[in-house]
């Protein structure tokens, strides 16, 4: 299922220097076509054609490309984008009903219309609304135009709008089969294949997320280390298949004995981490110690009763990855030199 919302700021970030490259481009060229314009127009209408063509439509791009810069203003510069054409058809209006020859103008509105979908960065939603709009402008034409002069246009707007759209429509469904091939990667990397929790990879990530969140805002954590006990003798006494089988019954048990907000990853062979966000160190404990004996009174299918021994600290300022997994793994260490079937701790 595509998540529309993640899709279109995947979108965006991926547009952003497509936006601001083609605005400047757009602005150069436009600012290029001002001596041409003295060619073809009379010294009366050049200042009309240059109003736009050099002091509006320049500025305007140039103001969408600056603020690209700025992750504030994405949305600023999108709502500009988004009606910079519109400008552009009422300038070429302007121009086209005033001067004797307007076929010599009216190719900008098929340009700009193909600009809009295909290469100004607006997604198709926003293009089609921007093309609309200059369609509607470009409309008025019928009142200076020739009846055969306005038809021939119209064609051409037609052509322009429906070769731009179905160009746009096919990128953007093969962006989103990219968006979605990648997040199907990213999601790939971050589970265990056999349980289908998270794996060490998340892991990481959580864990680095959470120590330098630490260091802006007091948002403590706990962390656990799960092991079970004499895994090595349900692989010698019922095979590696059950084993398997039995690992993916616990990676279950445990998940169903946790919140929402908690992380339960596998972090090797048949070890689990557990982080548990926003607890103290008797949260976290407790909760622990209910998943032990949750796993000491499950009758696992194919292995029967097993039991499971458990590390457990809580994050301390400065902590890094290196000292709270340390803090973790002698908790475990004390867990199974205890006899097994316990939790420590190590604050
Ligand atoms: P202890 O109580 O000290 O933890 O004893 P143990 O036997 O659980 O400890 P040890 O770490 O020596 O054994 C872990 C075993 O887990 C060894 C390895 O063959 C097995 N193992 C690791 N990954 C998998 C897996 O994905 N599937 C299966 N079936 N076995 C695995
Ligand atoms: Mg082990
Ligand atoms: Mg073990």
């Amino acid at each position: 299922m595509l998540d529309t919302t993640k899709y279109e700021k995947w979108l965006l970030t991926s547009r952003i220097l497509q936006i601001r490259y083609i605005a400047i481009l757009t602005a150069i060229l436009y600012c290029f076509a001002a001596p041409l314009d003295s060619l073809i127009v009379t010294t009366k209408q050049v200042a009309l054609v240059h109003l736009f063509h050099l002091y509006v439509l320049p500025p305007i791009l140039l103001i969408i490309s600056g603020l690209s810069f700025f992750k504030k203003s994405y949305s600023k510069m999108i709502y500009l984008l988004l009606f910079a054409p519109a400008i552009a058809a009422i300038g070429n209006l302007l121009i086209t009903s005033k001067i004797d020859n307007p076929n010599l103008y009216l190719p900008e509105m098929y340009l700009c219309i193909f600009w809009i979908f295909t290469i100004s960065g607006l997604k198709l939603s926003h293009a089609s609304i921007s093309a609309g709009i200059v369609i509607f402008i470009s409309s008025f034409s019928f009142f200076y135009l020739s009846y055969e002069a306005f038809l021939v246009h119209l064609f051409w707007i037609i052509c322009a709008t429906s070769f731009g759209f179905t160009g746009a429509y096919l990128l953007d469904r093969s962006n989103k089969k990219s968006f979605l091939h990648e997040e199907a990667l990213v999601e790939m990397a971050r589970t265990d294949k056999l349980t289908g929790l998270y794996n060490r990879a998340k892991f990481d990530e959580v864990l680095a997320y959470e120590l330098s969140r630490n260091k802006r805002v007091h948002h403590p954590f706990g962390l656990a280390l799960i092991d079970i006990d004499f895994f090595k003798l349900v692989n010698d006494n019922f095979g590696h298949h059950a084993g398997d089988d039995f690992l993916i019954e616990i990676a279950q048990l445990i998940q169903n004995n946790i919140r929402e907000t908690d992380i339960l990853m596998r972090w090797g062979g048949e070890e689990f981490a557990l982080i548990c966000l926003g607890t103290d160190l008797t949260g976290i404990s407790t909760l622990m110690e209910n998943i032990r004996k949750k796993v000491e009174q499950h009758h696992f299918v194919k292995v029967g009763k097993k039991t499971i021994s458990a590390g457990v600290t809580i994050y301390r300022e400065n902590d890094t990855q290196t000292t709270i997994l340390t803090r973790a793994d002698e908790a475990l260490y004390l867990a199974k030199n205890s006899g097994r079937n316990c939790t420590k701790i190590v604050s």
